[in-house]
């Protein structure tokens, strides 16, 4: 079988490579393909090139030495507990001091509610495995956290995306999308959102819109997903409160270390009602067993030991700078026509292009001009956002951010001219959800 799928892609071939099991697949497996983009990415990891697309926190601005000490130390004093298995819901003092920092958002929590996953992706697989059969609907942003939406797909879950502005999710949007679906029968499982610093869309639900949605999803009768891994990591002021604060029973939480931290250790949380949580270790259990009680004991050892709240402080400071100068870059360079996004926290920019230009079909032209970020059409599962892009701050310093943007406007400028000379300046299509890789996402 070697015909187009409906995302444009082949299925019997995996590169050059002839795949020799393609009618053997469960048909979930369908929903799992590579980005087209991928290839390119591979380009855009060169030195020279900025990259302005990969979501990766700034690790290196951790005391790495305190880390090391730390974890050789826990492999000293503790390597039988350290180095055994563990429980399924994951070490109880860990699950203590996770409701510690939520508690940094409102959360008013019990560890026994905790479940400690690997990374908060894991607890999104967890989830989507739990609530959707295929065809289920999950309602989420337009644009949505592509690992999330790859989660989603994997599951064959029907994405139905509900309309973003610079205040985040819109409530009226989101009470219009559940009347009309509920009107054609659909079986919506939950909404799936990430209220503070978005990714990929830099914004942040406002405290009224919050309670708007809260409530619309209460009535319902719809769970909420609330996934926040970049809650604490805002530039200005005392952390949002999460929505979870507000509501324990309608609303499912999932927090990371990844960005406060270090995405290495791979330990991230759900925070969720009882038959929730049981039915999430029970999923765990059959998953993985149990995380590695390994990086569990490391990060509670970090969290015992360490100023990490000086630590986020840091982190936050770093970031402030970084999305200054893409702001400030954007603002001095950027062609008439193309607007973004203001974060008040978190990693990412979302930029929009003027009328006719399309952002999968200029990365190449990007590329060569040693400039990165991720189109827009990855965080749709429609095949829309052709006209948006994700511009991260987290990674490169302030100076090659400036230049990254420097070389993006100059492509983008060339591209206004070609549109004004030749009608459209795109000329690739864009075919359905793109995964480019976790350093992407
Ligand atoms: N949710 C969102 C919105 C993210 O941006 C990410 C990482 N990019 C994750 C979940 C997953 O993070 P992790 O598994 O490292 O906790």
């Amino acid at each position: 079988m070697t015909e187009e799928t409906d995302h444009g892609r082949t299925p019997a071939t995996q590169g050059s490579r002839i795949d020799a099991y393609v009618d053997r697949y469960a048909a979930r497996a369908t929903g799992m393909v590579a980005s087209e983009i991928r290839a390119l990415f591979a380009v855009a990891s060169r030195p020279e090139v900025v990259s302005l697309a990969g979501g990766m926190p700034y690790v290196t601005a951790l005391p790495l030495d305190v880390v090391g000490e730390l974890v050789s130390d826990l492999v000293a004093r503790r390597g039988p507990v350290a180095l055994q298995y563990g429980s399924a819901q994951g070490d109880p003092h860990l699950r203590e001091q996770i409701c510690e920092v939520m508690r940094m958002e409102g959360i008013d929590a019990s560890p026994d509610d905790v479940v400690a996953t690997v990374g908060s992706q894991q607890a999104l697989d967890l989830i989507t495995r739990i609530f959707i059969d295929p065809g289920d609907v999950v309602l989420a942003e337009g644009p949505s956290y592509v690992g999330a939406l790859g989660t989603f797909a994997a599951y064959q879950a029907k994405v139905v995306h509900i309309a973003m502005d610079d205040q985040g999710l819109i409530p009226e949007s989101l009470a219009q999308t559940i009347y009309a679906l509920r009107a054609a029968g659909s079986r919506i499982k939950f909404l799936y959102t990430i209220p503070t610093f978005h990714n990929p869309g830099g914004v942040t639900l406002n405290v009224a819109r919050r309670q708007q949605v809260l409530d619309i999803c209460q009535r319902a009768g719809i769970l909420i997903v609330e996934d926040n891994p970049y809650g604490l990591l805002g530039f200005d002021g005392d952390p949002m409160r999460a929505l979870r604060a507000d509501n324990s029973d309608g609303v499912v939480y999932l927090g990371s270390f990844s960005k406060t931290l270090a995405p290495g250790f791979r330990v991230g949380w759900a925070l969720a009602p009882h038959a929730i949580r049981d039915k999430l270790v029970l999923a765990m259990e059959s998953a993985v067993l149990s995380h590695s009680t390994f990086t569990q004991l490391a990060v509670g050892q970090y969290l015992a030991t360490q100023p990490w709240r000086e630590q986020i402080k840091a982190f936050r400071e770093l970031y402030r700078e970084r999305r200054d100068a893409m702001l400030s870059s954007l603002e001095a360079l950027m062609p008439p026509g193309v607007t973004w996004t203001r974060p008040g926290g978190g990693f990412f920019v979302w930029a929009s292009l003027p009328e006719g230009l399309d952002s999968k079909a200029i990365l190449p032209r990007a590329v060569a001009e040693r400039v990165a970020f991720v189109p827009g059409t990855g965080f749709f599962s429609d095949g829309s956002g052709a006209r948006h892009m994700r511009l991260s701050f987290c990674f490169p310093e302030p100076d090659r951010i400036r230049e990254g943007v420097r070389r993006l406007a100059g492509v983008i400028e060339q591209e206004v001219q070609l549109r004004d000379t030749f009608g459209t300046g795109s000329i690739l299509g864009h075919h359905g959800l793109d995964t480019p890789g976790p350093d992407l996402a």
